[in-house]
């Protein structure tokens, strides 16, 4: 089984967690059996992986399986190739089991000849475009980031797909195709998955806004505001340990939602508890960056120019104490 298919099973987590009652559109309780969760502390994130703001648990597919069913991960890994099997041969447990393990320490898989390949792909996919335009993603940015387009086999299935490169190793693809909404996303897995942007955190500019979508980072991009996008819950944790800038101006701007005020109030600890200095930006009518921009640049733009006014007024004080 190729990564990408192994991807792909992963990926029916939402429809897995609504067959057992639970709304993937809200917060819920923790399925975690150490966790006594008295209040919907766990969310599901599109990169397919539920996470939990009370004890900080993170499960894929087949821990939800293994929860919720009680049994082990080989187990697991079985009934989710019953429930969801690709139209690839089944393979033997043995031989995920050793996949697994090769996981660890294999080398890297280098995309760069893909994403070549790609962007080509975006140039002559209409609808491809018409995506990116709609979600008011200009080409300039389209290309300064090498967003390209592929569609991926799946058995019988088609993943048609916008891809948002993160490094040479892994990349996060976009569905498009409004009539599989089975699938949002993917992502290459594990290891594979870093901060989109990263190079923002380093570069000269005295401010960095942090998103969770990477269409959120592009958004801010694109109007030429300096951005990251973790892209990934388990990747909070993965900033807090980077070596930060401290004379950089840290911009928080989650998602309009339960998880992303939760995930707000997380880093604004972490920011006072490291002297870090930071402002916040809320898209209030809107659920995310991206769709603010969406629904009223003007108003957008207005507001973005503003708090990096505020950001550059907090960076000249400090200069004059
Ligand atoms: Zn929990």
């Amino acid at each position: 089984m190729e990564d990408i298919e192994y991807e792909y099973l992963k990926s029916n987590l939402r429809n897995y967690l609504e067959s057992h009652g639970i709304n993937t559109s809200r917060m819920f309780r923790c399925i975690n059996p150490n966790h006594n969760d008295s209040n919907a502390s766990m969310k599901y994130y599109d990169d397919n992986k539920v996470y939990c703001f009370g004890c900080g648990e993170t499960y894929n597919l087949f821990d939800c399986i293994a929860i919720l069913e009680n049994v082990d991960n080989k187990e697991a890994f079985k009934r989710a190739l019953q429930y969801y099997k690709t139209g690839q041969t089944l393979r033997t447990i043995k031989e995920f089991t050793k996949e697994k393990n090769k996981e660890n320490n294999q080398k890297e898989k280098d995309y760069s000849r893909a994403y070549k390949i790609w962007t080509k792909n975006l140039d002559k996919e209409k609808s491809a475009k018409n995506y990116l335009f709609n979600r008011k993603i200009d080409e300039k940015t389209a290309k300064r980031f090498n967003l390209g387009y592929n569609e991926f086999n799946f058995g019988d299935k088609t993943l048609k797909a916008i891809i948002i490169p993160i490094s040479k190793n892994g990349f996060t693809a976009r569905n498009i195709d409004t009539s599989n909404n089975e699938l949002r996303y993917y992502k290459t897995k594990g290891h594979h998955t870093d901060i989109f942007n990263k190079e923002a955190l380093y570069n000269d500019k005295p401010f960095c806004f942090i998103t969770e979508g990477e269409f959120d980072c592009l958004s801010l991009e694109s109007v030429g505001a300096n951005a990251i996008a973790l892209g990934s819950v388990s990747n909070l944790s993965k900033f807090k340990n980077l070596e930060l800038n401290k004379k950089k101006i840290y911009i928080t701007a989650f998602d309009n939602d339960e998880a992303g005020e939760k995930a707000t109030e997380d880093i604004i600890k972490f920011f006072k508890q490291n002297k870090i200095k930071y402002l916040t930006y809320n898209s209030v009518d809107y659920k995310d960056v991206n769709e603010a921009l969406v629904k009223d640049e003007e108003n957008f733009k207005f507001c973005i120019e503003n708090i990096v006014k505020r950001a550059m007024k907090k960076v000249n004080e400090e200069e004059m104490s």
